[in-house]
């Protein structure tokens, strides 16, 4: 397997040039490779955003079983607190799961 370094993407150990992204991964130890294809935010950046999307999933989901009464604690049912976990919950739940699908589309795009 060759390990991509632009993208991390396993290729081929016969492969000149990645699956997934197009970078050359032939040259010489040392060399800086660069992608070929134009990336709207590139193979990366779009990782990243998917590890950040997953973690707001995973706060949303830590604060339904913490927060929301779904754990064996007994739920916090201040009105205040209600209200911010209203909308807070459903925010980090969905819009986690959209910022990583975003990200999952940008990856290639
Ligand atoms: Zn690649």
């Amino acid at each position: 397997m060759k390990v991509c370094p632009y993208c991390g993407h396993a290729n081929y150990d016969f492969a000149h040039i990645c699956r997934k992204c197009e970078t050359s991964l032939v040259g010489a130890p040392g060399t800086v490779y660069r992608t070929t294809r134009k990336y709207l935010i590139g193979p990366e950046r779009a990782r990243s955003l998917r590890h950040r999307a997953l973690s707001l999933i995973v706060l949303g989901l830590l604060m339904m079983v913490y927060w929301g009464g779904r754990g064996p604690w007994p739920t916090i049912d201040h009105p205040t607190l209600l209200a911010i976990r209203a909308w807070l919950e459903p925010l980090l739940l969905l819009g986690g799961a959209a910022l990583y699908l975003l990200g999952w589309i940008l990856r290639s795009v």
